[in-house]
């Protein structure tokens, strides 16, 4: 049940729940994907671009003194020191590629934090496409910075003003846009979720960040699976990149960290897999909070990456199923999370990220085995909040 089935789900969750002004798009997307992505030329210009223009492979770093903290051994994935910051650009790459074999001439994408969106500007630019970006007002604001770097890229990017003008209402914005253009745009959605083909094609992309961790942990340690995998989860896709390859490893942990924003019960939460129920959001089956008269709850986090009412299909089934486990982690904790990181190893991470890192103590992981924390990105984007936590410490 960790892989997709024809019709895209995990088990009870995924599908393809799409009005019918976009069935065409979608089914032509899940009709030609597969043979599309493992095409050789597909394969060599993918791996060419992840290689020399994005920066892989990433390293898998030992942390010495985070381990030494913490009594196990802690590496580290650096998907933080690829282009634009994050692990977003191994699937704008992959997509974008998509794009042009299907002969769409028009891009467009949402994003939370806006590190979807520079990841796709940044694609866009490259490849000399047109890129128009949904992005909720209140994310535009606390995300200013991301907002500069897109228009810099050339993408234009457009306010979604309704609902809590966040993720789900720019998700909403953007779908509407592929409804009144479903011949010539590719929507880029920026995480493992979506209509089915999407969440798997996404974790397809994103799984090199396991690939290469296999090879990694064979020339680290002599072997090549860890006791554990902690990621943060927003829609899932770094998770889902991270878990790839042990899916069906039993002997490797999967845990999937949840922004619990203000506290899960505080009413200003984004722990989805806790609140949430079974119900569609966004053309799929899955987990996500709403009111028992199925409307949507506006998610909270202070990481506007993971401020997002639902999670993937595939997340849905792992922890539904037992197989991964969600730990729940507060604003606050993240935010103490961070500058233990800065201060212990010299990293600076995403809000997003530090939700992660916030988890290690509780994971369960005994003295001895090898843990491997995602570092899903870096934290540039978020110095406004860092600086804001500074001068409350009174350190700025
Ligand atoms: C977008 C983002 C996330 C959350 O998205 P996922 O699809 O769950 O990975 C996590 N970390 C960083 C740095 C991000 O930019």
């Amino acid at each position: 049940m960790t892989t997709v089935d024809e019709k895209g789900y995990y088990g009870e969750f995924g599908g393809a729940f799409v009005p019918e002004m976009l069935y065409a798009n979608v089914e032509e997307l899940r009709s030609r994907y597969l043979d599309i992505i493992y095409e050789p030329a597909f394969q060599r210009e993918f791996q060419h671009l992840l290689r020399e223009y994005a920066g892989r492979p990433t390293p898998l770093y030992l942390a010495k003194r985070l381990s030494a903290h913490y009594g196990f051994t802690i590496y580290l994935k650096r998907e933080d020191l690829l282009h634009t910051g994050a692990h977003k650009v191994n699937n704008t790459i992959g997509q974008i590629l998509v794009a042009r074999r299907l002969g769409k001439t028009r891009i467009i994408a949402e994003t939370g934090a806006g590190q979807h969106g520079v990841a796709t500007a940044t694609v866009c630019a490259l490849m000399g496409m047109p890129c128009v970006v949904y992005m909720g007002e209140v994310d535009m604001a606390r995300q200013a910075p991301n907002v500069a770097r897109m228009r810099m890229l050339g993408a234009e990017v457009r306010p979604a003003l309704s609902g809590s003008r966040t993720l789900k209402d720019a998700t909403n914005e953007a779908i509407r846009d592929w409804i009144n253009n479903p011949h010539d745009t590719h929507y880029i959605i920026g995480s493992v979720v979506g209509p089915h083909p999407f969440p798997d094609m996404v974790a397809r992309f994103q799984s090199v960040i396991s690939e290469e961790m296999k090879g990694q942990l064979e020339d680290h340690t002599g072997r090549a699976h860890p006791d554990a995998i902690i990621a943060c989860v927003g829609g899932g896709s770094n998770a889902a990149g991270a878990f790839y390859h042990y899916l069906d490893d039993e002997r490797v942990r999967l845990i999937a960290v949840e922004a619990a924003g203000k506290g899960i019960h505080s009413g200003h939460s984004a722990a989805t897999s806790i609140l949430g129920t079974k119900g569609i959001i966004h053309g799929s089956r899955t987990l996500l909070m709403q009111t028992p008269d199925g409307q949507i709850t506006e998610p909270y986090s202070i990481s506007a990456g993971l401020d997002y009412p639902g999670i993937g299909p595939l997340h849905a089934q792992l922890i539904g199923s037992g197989r991964a486990t969600a730990i729940p982690v507060t604003d606050e904790e993240a935010m103490q999370a961070a500058f233990f990181l800065a201060r212990t190893e010299g990293i600076i991470p995403a809000l997003e990220t530090a939700h992660a890192f916030a988890a290690l103590d509780r994971a369960g992981i005994a003295p001895g085995q090898t843990a491997v924390v995602n570092l899903s990105g870096r934290g540039d984007k978020d110095l406004a909040a860092y600086m804001e936590e500074m001068g409350a410490l009174k350190i700025l």
